[in-house]
This record gives C-alpha cells, structure tokens and sequence, in this order.
C-alpha cells in the first residue's frame, strides 16, 4: 500500500523536483518535522503474515491469496519476542494480532497459548471465515481457560450484506455472521469492526448494526464503541500537508497520544531472516518505518515523514501547515 501512496511532487527552478515527506528531519518548506518519542509498549501488534483467505477492495495491506509479502511469523520467533518484553521490562500488557487472516498460520493457536500462559491480553483481528469456525473448540478451551483475556475482532464491514459484499466478496458475510453468534452463544469476548466509508453517518450506522445484531441473536452493544469499532476509510492518495513540531500546539495534540508512541508491529518480510519491528500497524512494508530487528532497537522516536502521519494520527481532518 505505501509503495501506491501518491505523494505531491513540487519543482522549483533552482534544481531537481522535490517531493513531501521525503527528508525525515525537514519538510518540504524547511521547517522542523515533528517525531513521536516512545513512552511506553503498552501493545505489541504481531503481523501473522499477509496470505488472506479474501481479497478485499480496501485492504489497507492488500492482503489477498497470493499476497505473501509477510509471511508466517514462527511460535519461536513469538517466544522470543515475549522473552524480550520480559528481559527488558518493557511493561507490555497486551499482545494484538493481524494479517492476512491470523488463523491461517499455522502456529496460531501455540502463539495464543503461549502469550495467554505468559499473562498478556491478547486480541485478534480476524474476518471470521471458516479458517476461524475450524479451531472453535480449541478457542473455546482457551476462552474457558482465560476469559476475557482472549479477545476477538470480527471485521463486518456493513451491517448489510450487499454493501458489505462490496468490499470483501460475495460468500464472506455468512460465515462472518456464522462466527458471530458462535461466539455469543460459546460467551467468548469479542468485538465487531465496520467502515464508515459508505456516506453514512456514524449514528446510522450503529442503528443499522444493532438491528443485524438483535436480528441474529448476537449480543453486542452497537452503542459501545468498544463492542462496535467504526474505522474511517483510508484513502491514502489524498495529498496532506506535512506535520512540523509547531503542529502539536496548534492542533492541541499530544504526540504520547500517537499510536507510535506506545505500540510497534512486527513483521516478517519475505525473504528476511530476520524480524523487523515496523513504528505502528499503518505501515508494514515502508523500510524508512522499519525501526530495528528487536524491541529494543526500535524503542526510539519516530520521524512523521509518511502520509499516514499526517492523515490519519495527527490532523484528524485539521491542518497545521501548508
Ligand atoms: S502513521 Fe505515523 S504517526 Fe501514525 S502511528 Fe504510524 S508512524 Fe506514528
């Protein structure tokens, strides 16, 4: 995805075009570019690998059958990033994990044993395709075992299933729906994760969604923003102004707010031998995001100089600069 994102190319007569975002200490206009200093590693989100059972519109890392520029993360490589956290002192509470569809690797269910013995929360996004169904037992057992220490996030784009369809496919929304009330009738903690990217506001569509919810016997509360995440679309082609140090002040935001400031992901690209821990979920595949190969190496600020940065963290729809 970020290799796709359009950035705004600018030429002046003095020399060759220069282009946003590109100098992570200056931007285009000269001024000092703002930089998240790390505070603490509440999240650590692990990325399974980028294989997914569905090829959706708007995947925001393309995920799809054949995409395997990430690929399986090990039980091992688990283990030993949790050895890290512990060796460290990195005061991790809560283990996240995406793809691809996570349930695809084939080590999902030891890595979830494994942080789940080790004391961490642990949530997982999930489409909820048959991928999932097929482990219910052994999730049920853990649930048993941990309670709501295990978390599930099911992705429901729409609460229709045509719109819904749209995005992920014709044969997605029933097992989705499947997985749903399984996990209501099994008492398994979880959530429900949609779009508000169809022109629709945000009040609509949690009417909409608790509708389906109490139309197919699935008891989450579409009023919660915890039980119904709604995610704005990305649309990473938009031209944004660049973020400078003065935009904290300006926009009365605080940069240990950023999700950079308490999360990493890490990734295994392909043909790596080793991990690479990413600044945030927003950008995998981008090697000027790449922060180190252990958690510690990575534990360092973070220099905003990605459109993503400026979309979808700082700005909020505002702007500070030019
Ligand atoms: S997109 Fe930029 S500001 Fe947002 S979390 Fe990632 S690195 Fe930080």
């Amino acid at each position: 995805m970020d290799d796709k994102v359009v950035l705004k190319n600018i030429t002046d007569d003095s020399g060759p075009p220069r282009t946003k975002f590109a100098n992570p200490e200056f931007t285009l206009t000269g001024e000092l570019r703002a930089a998240v200093d790390p505070r603490r590693l509440d999240t650590l989100w692990i990325n399974t690998g980028s294989l997914c059972n569905l090829t959706c519109e708007n995947c925001y890392i393309e995920s799809s059958p054949t995409n395997d520029r990430l690929t399986y993360i090990t039980l091992q490589e688990v283990e030993g990033l949790l050895d890290e956290i512990e060796q460290e002192q990195l005061g991790t509470s809560e283990i996240g994990f995406t793809g691809g569809e996570p349930f695809l690797n084939p080590d999902m269910l030891p890595i979830l044993q494994q942080c789940l013995n080790r004391g961490f929360q642990v949530l997982v996004l999930t489409n909820g395709m048959n991928t999932l169904l097929r482990e219910r037992e052994k999730i049920e057992v853990l649930a048993k075992e941990f309670g709501a220490a295990l978390k599930l996030r099911i992705s429901l784009d729409h609460y229709e299933e045509a719109t819904h369809a749209l995005e992920r496919g014709k044969r997605s929304w029933k097992p989705a729906i499947k997985s749903l009330r399984w996990m209501s009738e099994a008492g398994i903690s979880y959530a429900v994760a949609g779009r508000t990217m169809w022109d629709e506001d945000e009040a609509s569509m949690r009417e909409g969604f608790g509708r389906l919810f109490a139309e197919e016997g699935i008891d989450l509360n579409a009023d919660d923003p915890e039980q119904l995440i709604l995610f704005p679309e990305m649309d990473g082609s938009l031209d944004v102004p660049e973020i400078t140090t003065s935009c904290w002040t300006i926009l009365d935001t605080n940069p240990a707010d950023m999700m950079c400031a308490s999360s990493r992901m890490v990734v295994k690209h392909k043909g790596d031998t080793q991990l690479s821990v990413q600044a945030c979920t927003l950008l995998p595949y981008d090697q000027r995001f790449n922060m180190g190969s252990t958690l510690k190496e990575s534990w360092r600020s973070v220099k905003l100089n990605h459109p993503h940065c400026a979309k979808f963290c700082v700005l909020g729809g505002g702007s500070c600069s030019a």
